[in-house]
């Protein structure tokens, strides 16, 4: 089921991009993720196009299709290429892992040391510090799921004290349908919202902002070419479904949630902002960097839909997962964001195959660009929670910033930052890039 390994992924490529071989770079010439991006000088009226980030720069797709560099490499390459000059990764996705895999190989030949179109390609590049960028993908459908256990039973323990995980918890990956329009690139900023809460010892409800703002760490799943209505898509088939992974914030409001959740789950508490980071690493990518998939022996197994030997061989991904902190207090005085947590993608309790195929078991369509949020991802350790309410007790343990300053939930300018990676000893390090999102005070009346 996993991509096999090929050139693309050889730790010795070296590109001729010089920035992309530094060690430390998220985007060495074996990731070589998508994004849609334009030259901030451009203004509103410019366009958008499909970038593909290397080293500190920018491939621009659009400019090597104008100047024809491309024209000696495979039919599935240029189809795949073509795909790509829109305004978003939406077509490229709706293609197959066939062509995806093409322009990777073709991307990869040409920036390597010693491509023939290098400079020809020189002038497609463009400096990342230079751009803004938009979403990846048009988001039609936006489904947020609950994968780790761990946050799972802290996040319960919080809420019903009595039954913290749900008899449901290992038997079915839980999701609810979340909301796109609200889903921005980052950096992102947004006002703290406003809802309803209600203060335990109170009779009746407030009206107000937000007094408990949280982050969620989640990895977010873009959707390929998808399924028609009514149609499922098997689990050894779900990864061929999956164009690639990014980073994405769930920002939460807790005291709006604990009002609200029952018995249809969040919904003010969760649809007035998400970020996404801006660039979309590929399955392909990520291949070197996958594990074996298991279930304690002592946990019900997976119904068998949801269950095959390739899965349980290399259904996980080792991607490491770090939050940061920057209050206003520290970008005022330079300092930069501090570590909260730092946790993985393998502790996940589903596997991203699992998630397309349950989500689509009973005939729900998927389509190209709909993303899947993974839930908070919580490690086994108090200092891998993937969110404030963890990290503090549910508001109790305040947590110690080294400028003096501690945080129970955010406050007004807090910046949440980020940041993915996958390494093992003897291949390139690849990263995700940088997702960064600011709270501003709430709207007054
Ligand atoms: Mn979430």
């Amino acid at each position: 089921m996993t991509m096999a390994l090929n050139e693309t992924h050889a730790p010795e490529l070296r590109s001729w991009v010089e920035s992309a071989n530094q060690p430390g770079s998220d985007f060495p010439i074996q990731n070589l993720p998508f994004g849609v991006f334009r030259r901030r000088s451009e203004g509103a009226q410019s366009a958008w196009h499909v970038g593909v980030a290397i080293g500190d720069a920018i491939l621009d797709l659009h400019t090597v299709i104008d100047a024809g560099a491309f024209s000696a490499e495979p039919a599935l390459a240029q189809q795949a290429l073509k795909a790509a000059g829109g305004e978003s990764l939406n077509a490229l996705m709706a293609l197959n892992v066939a062509a995806w895999s093409a322009l990777r190989l073709s991307l990869s030949r040409s920036l390597r040391v010693g491509s023939p179109v290098q400079s020809t390609l020189q002038a497609a590049l463009v400096a990342q510090k230079d751009v803004e960028f938009a979403l990846p993908a048009q988001i039609g459908d936006y489904t947020d799921f609950y994968t780790s256990v761990h946050h799972a039973t802290a996040i319960g323990k919080l809420f019903r004290p009595d039954q913290p995980l749900l008899p449901n918890y290992k038997w079915v990956p839980i999701g609810y349908h979340g909301r796109s329009s609200s889903i921005a690139v980052g950096p992102q900023q947004f006002r703290r919202p406003l809802g309803q809460t209600k203060p335990p010892e109170a009779d009746a409800p407030v009206f107000g902002p937000s007094k408990r703002m949280d982050y969620e760490m989640e990895v977010g799943i873009f959707i390929g070419s998808g399924n028609a209505p009514g149609d499922a898509i098997a689990l050894d088939q779900a990864e061929a479904n999956v164009f690639g992974l990014c980073l994405l914030n769930d920002w939460s409001a807790r005291d709006i949630q604990a009002w609200e959740y029952q018995p249809l789950g969040p919904f003010l508490a969760k649809n007035f902002a998400s970020t996404i980071s801006p660039w979309v690493v590929t399955l392909e990518a990520l291949a070197p960097y996958r594990l074996a998939w298991s279930r304690d022996a002592a946990d019900p197994q997976p119904l068998p839909y949801l269950d095959s030997a390739a899965m349980r061989e290399s259904g996980a991904f080792d991607i490491e997962l770090e939050v940061a902190l920057q209050t206003s207090a520290m970008r005022q005085a330079a300092q930069p964001p501090q570590r909260l947590s730092l946790s993985n993608f393998r502790y996940s309790y589903w596997s991203v195959s699992q998630l397309v195929t349950h989500h689509t078991v009973g005939g729900c369509n998927l389509r190209p660009g709909d993303l899947l949020g993974s839930g908070t991802q919580s490690g086994p350790a108090p200092s891998e929670a993937g969110s404030l309410l963890e990290l503090s007790a549910g508001g109790k343990q305040p947590i110690q910033l080294t400028n003096g300053e501690s945080r129970t939930f955010l406050e007004d300018g807090d910046t949440v930052v980020m940041r993915a990676w996958a390494q093992r000893p003897g291949l390139a390090r690849i990263g995700f890039g940088e997702l960064s999102g600011t709270l501003l005070p709430a709207r007054t009346a």
